[in-house]
């Protein structure tokens, strides 16, 4: 059996674990890091950046939003059901933490919004492509440079899987396999989980939330994230916190399509059920995970998009009425051939019917019972919507054959929470005790939501990975050396 000894053991090299890493080791601790796959950078690399408050990309943009701000808006959101001081922390923190990651190299776009009713939290990472997906794979870079700039050994394919704690209940040691399954064992003081959740385990999604993947769920799966940190915490004897999708809806079957076809049907069209029925005011699906939610209270976890040629012409012609950064182009001109190309490559994401009847039927609705809320629909149109108050600007009426329809299912990014952490990133028992030693941080020890991911403030999960990463880091040094001065 291989066998290592170390101070500081980071378990898994997600934008948490490194950014643990690396603080600890600035902080003067002697570390490894071990991760599971090939490389670094979990989900992470993935996304486009991190949350922060209070920053100068803020205030050279002059834009509105302190601390205090979003500290109210964030404890507001979720009905402070959370840990306001641990929310406080990262928050306080977030600002040092983007100018940290840029002392080691990284470079921002500025500070953005996901969508129109965000706030511009959202630090977008500098590429050599633009703005675009994986942008965060070049902080994860940095961060991994200055991690072995600094010491930190790190062993690749080597999957934690037992947190070793002494006869006194301190930790003394992570076990791990290596990439053929033979034990390694490395003694620390020290041990910090950021596994990323379990995104990619089916089973342990439905037991912890009760979506079954594939069926009424479809949250990316990024490989290797099946909840490992989060079962080694709790068999340590960290108390279980629920665990929860991030959740924000996507739209099924149209991967395969022009972008313009995404744009277009996530647009606020018109919204309906199973039961075609409206739902909600329209406009508010333009926050995911607002949609996601809406979504897995209906029967099937199904809602349709529905717009008229009229509609799409409209579109193709003046551009889309509202853009997210992930679907930034507003030019959907393109909308007509990507249609004709669905069509006869039989793509089927996209509902294309002659009559609303007909369309009812592709879609397993009562044809009476669509006809009826369209009719309703259109006379919002002309005389305001009474019924969920959507604003007239995204008020147009489903007249003009043929009709298009796309499905929304529930999605998301992955799981979030489990592990018990307080404000220093210790993982606690069910008293509020820390397990000696043991410190978690990222998506496995997210418990800061409540029920719906904040995505009024972008940025949050991988602003929350990379500063309790930093936190747990600093916690973790500082440990070590009280242990060390303590003999
Ligand atoms: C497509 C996509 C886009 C996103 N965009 C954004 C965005 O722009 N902004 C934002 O805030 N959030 C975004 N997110 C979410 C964000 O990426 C996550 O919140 C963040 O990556 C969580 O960081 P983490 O370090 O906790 O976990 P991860 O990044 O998932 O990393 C976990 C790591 O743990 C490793 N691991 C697992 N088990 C073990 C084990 N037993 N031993 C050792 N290693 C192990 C994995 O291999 C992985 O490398 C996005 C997510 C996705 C999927």
């Amino acid at each position: 059996m291989a066998a290592y000894e170390t101070q500081v053991v980071v378990i898994a090299g997600g934008p948490a674990g490194l950014a643990a890493a690396v603080q600890a080791a600035e902080d003067g601790a002697e570390v490894i890091l071990v991760e599971k796959n090939s490389t670094v950078g979990g989900a992470a690399n993935m996304g486009m950046g991190p949350l922060g408050i209070g920053t100068k990309y803020q205030k050279r943009q002059m834009l509105d939003i302190s601390i205090e701000k979003a500290y109210r808006m964030f404890m507001e959101y979720s009905h402070y059901n959370v840990d306001g001081r641990l929310v406080k922390r990262y928050f306080d923190q977030s600002a040092d933490t983007i100018q940290w990651l840029e002392d080691m190299g990284v470079e921002f776009e500025g500070a953005f919004r996901y969508f129109a009713k965000a706030e511009p939290t959202w630090h977008i990472v500098k590429t050599d492509q633009g703005i675009g997906p994986r942008a965060a794979s070049f902080m994860n870079m940095a961060l991994y440079k200055r991690a072995q700039e600094l010491g930190v050994k790190v062993l690749l394919e080597t999957p934690a899987v037992k947190i070793l704690k002494d006869d006194d209940g301190f930790v003394c040691g992570v076990l791990c396999h290596d990439k053929d399954g033979n034990d390694v064992e490395i003694s620390c003081l020290a041990a910090i989980i950021a596994t990323g959740g379990a995104g990619a385990n089916p089973e342990f999604i439905k037991e912890q939330t009760g979506y079954t993947w594939g069926k009424d769920m479809f949250n990316f799966a990024i490989p290797g994230n099946v909840g490992d940190g989060i079962k080694m915490a709790w068999e340590a004897g960290v108390d279980r916190v629920p665990v929860r999708i991030e959740q924000a809806a996507g739209i099924s079957g149209v991967d395969d399509l022009p972008q313009c076809v995404g744009n277009v049907m996530s647009q606020p069209n018109l919204i309906v059920n199973l039961h075609g029925k409206r739902i909600m005011d329209e406009e508010m699906s333009t926050n995911p995970t607002f949609l996601s939610n809406a979504i897995s209270h209906q029967k099937g976890r199904i809602l349709f998009s529905i717009i008229d040629t009229n509609i799409a012409k409209y579109y193709a012609k003046n551009g889309v009425d509202e853009i997210s950064l992930v679907r930034s182009d507003p030019d959907v001109s393109d909308f007509f051939d990507a249609i004709k190309a669905a069509k006869d490559s039989g793509n089927e994401g996209m509902y294309i019917a002659d009559s609303i009847e007909e369309l009812a039927e592709m879609l397993g609705i009562d044809p009476d019972a669509l006809a009826e809320t369209v009719e309703e629909y259109n006379r919002f149109c002309v005389e305001g919507d009474e019924e969920f108050f959507k604003q007239k600007k995204y008020l147009r009426p489903i007249t003009k054959a043929p009709f298009y329809a796309a499905a929304f299912h529930c999605g998301g990014y992955g799981t979030v929470g489990g592990i018990r952490i307080n404000e220093y990133c210790e993982a606690c028992d069910a008293d509020d005790e820390p397990i000696p030693g043991l410190y978690a941080a990222g998506a496995d020890a997210c418990n800061i939501y409540d029920d719906s991911y904040m995505f009024l403030l972008p940025g949050n999960s991988m602003g929350f990975a990379v500063n309790t990463g930093r936190i747990a880091g600093m916690e973790a040094a500082a440990y070590v050396q009280d242990v060390l001065e303590e003999g």
